[in-house]
């Protein structure tokens, strides 16, 4: 709606100005407002004791270093977006001439302080007591902030998962920071500030945040946003053994049984090497079963946009993009499917794109590696026998 300013409440700050990501506010004063705010600029001693404030600040931030991933695991399997976070956060560390190092929280789990080196730490923090054998908010918040308190870290990693947003949006409030969720790039700038690029206003623009005044800096990234680095069989480093004074008594919370919430012949589209995707160009539900066909060529599953999920036509575990899962499968083909920002973000770091589409204009050629303009009811089918005389 149109944008409107409240008078009483407005001190022309304009930190509205600065902050709209699209530039389209300005601040206009007339010269009677001008007087006003003249009357509120601060005087010498104010300014002096504002410097010594930000001095002291700059001080503390200089305080924290290293890099930190936080190693998800469920009863001792470690969640592989940790290791894709490895990747990354070994990234940072070098540009900052920082360590790389992992907090393993759980009960038997050392063995993931090992896996952690092979993926590129160099040091982990190791909490291994009874009361972290399962997940649970007020335990992992006392560890991670007590890690955090002695260590100082200058970022903190973690997956965004079901786990890893829960326990980043705890300790961030408990550190009082700032915690940028499902980022899809990171990197560092010239002061040490890590700019961390997410997806913002529904996907339309691409934004770039920054926590420069408090430490550490905290960012999620969900699940193959990000590269799986390298394993080194082998690699060593220093494990760091904490305890904390914490009973199963301290925690409210008490797991009683786990459920596991996967049905029999749910498909995984995150972790699948090759998917063919289906949008609205579809037309109807029964069409997929072509989809299918192509994709049990490849050994692969079928994914699709949220519009063909919308429609129906296929479950919500399907979907890919924004507000469903990010896969980066070794081929990512998109049929009748134009492109839009919120579909993009979840499939364009797939290895290897082909994109089926009648209208050549469609932006989803801009992420294709290979694009078909046609009728996908000719090309999918065509591609499909194909791949069978092949195989014969
Ligand atoms: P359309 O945009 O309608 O495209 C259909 C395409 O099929 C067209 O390009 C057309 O040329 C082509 N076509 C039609 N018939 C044929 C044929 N016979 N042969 C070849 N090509 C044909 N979308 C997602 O996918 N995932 C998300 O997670 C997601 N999250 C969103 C979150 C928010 C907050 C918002 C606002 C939107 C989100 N969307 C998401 C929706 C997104 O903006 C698009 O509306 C959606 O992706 C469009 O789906 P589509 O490409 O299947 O349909």
């Amino acid at each position: 709606g149109e944008p409107r300013i409240h008078p009483d409440k407005c001190i022309g700050c304009v930190k509205c100005v600065k902050g709209c990501p699209g530039n389209a506010l300005e601040m206009f004063y007339t010269p009677e407002e001008l007087a006003i705010l003249a009357t509120f600029e601060k005087g010498a001693g104010e300014v002096e004791e504002a410097d010594e404030d930000e001095r002291l600040r700059r001080e503390a931030i200089a305080a924290y270093h290293g890099v930190w991933v936080f190693v998800e695991q469920t009863e001792g399997e470690p969640a592989r977006v940790s290791w894709e976070l490895m990747g990354v956060g070994a990234q940072l560390a070098q540009s900052l001439q920082t360590e790389l190092c992992a907090v393993v929280i759980g009960e038997n789990v050392e063995h993931l302080c090992h896996e952690a080196f092979a993926h590129g730490a160099s040091k982990a923090y190791l909490l291994d007591q009874p009361v972290f054998r399962h997940y649970r908010t007020e335990a992992y918040l006392e560890a991670c902030c007590t890690l955090i308190g002695t260590y100082q870290p200058e970022i903190v990693l973690m997956g965004a998962t079901g786990m890893g947003r829960d326990l980043a949006g705890a300790v961030a409030t408990r550190v009082k920071t700032g915690l940028t969720a499902d980022c899809t790039g990171l990197d560092v700038d010239d002061r040490r500030n890590l700019r961390q690029t997410r997806p913002a206003f529904g996907g339309n623009i691409m934004a770039t945040i920054m926590c420069d005044r408090f430490r550490p800096q905290m960012a999620t990234v969900r699940p193959h946003v990000m590269p799986l680095p390298e394993r080194q069989a082998g690699a060593t480093g220093e494990i760091v053994r904490e305890e904390i004074p914490l009973a199963e008594a301290d925690i409210l919370t008490k797991v009683l049984e786990i459920i596991r919430d996967k049905k029999a012949g749910e498909v995984d589209i995150a972790g699948a090497e090759f998917i063919v995707s289906g949008g609205r160009g579809m037309m109807a539900k029964e069409n997929f079963g072509m989809l299918q066909e192509l994709a049990d060529e490849l050994g692969g599953v079928v994914g699709a946009s949220r519009s063909a999920v919308d429609a129906g036509w296929m479950p919500h575990e399907r979907q890919v993009g924004q507000t469903g899962k990010t896969v980066r499968p070794k081929i990512y083909i998109a049929c009748g499917i134009s492109g839009a920002i919120q579909h993009l973000v979840g499939m364009q770091d797939s290895d290897l794109v082909i994109a089926i589409n009648r209208d050549r204009e469609a932006p989803i050629f801009d992420v294709a590696t290979y694009g078909i303009v046609g009728d996908l009811f000719q090309i999918v089918p065509a591609i499909t026998s194909q791949l069978k005389q092949l195989r014969q």
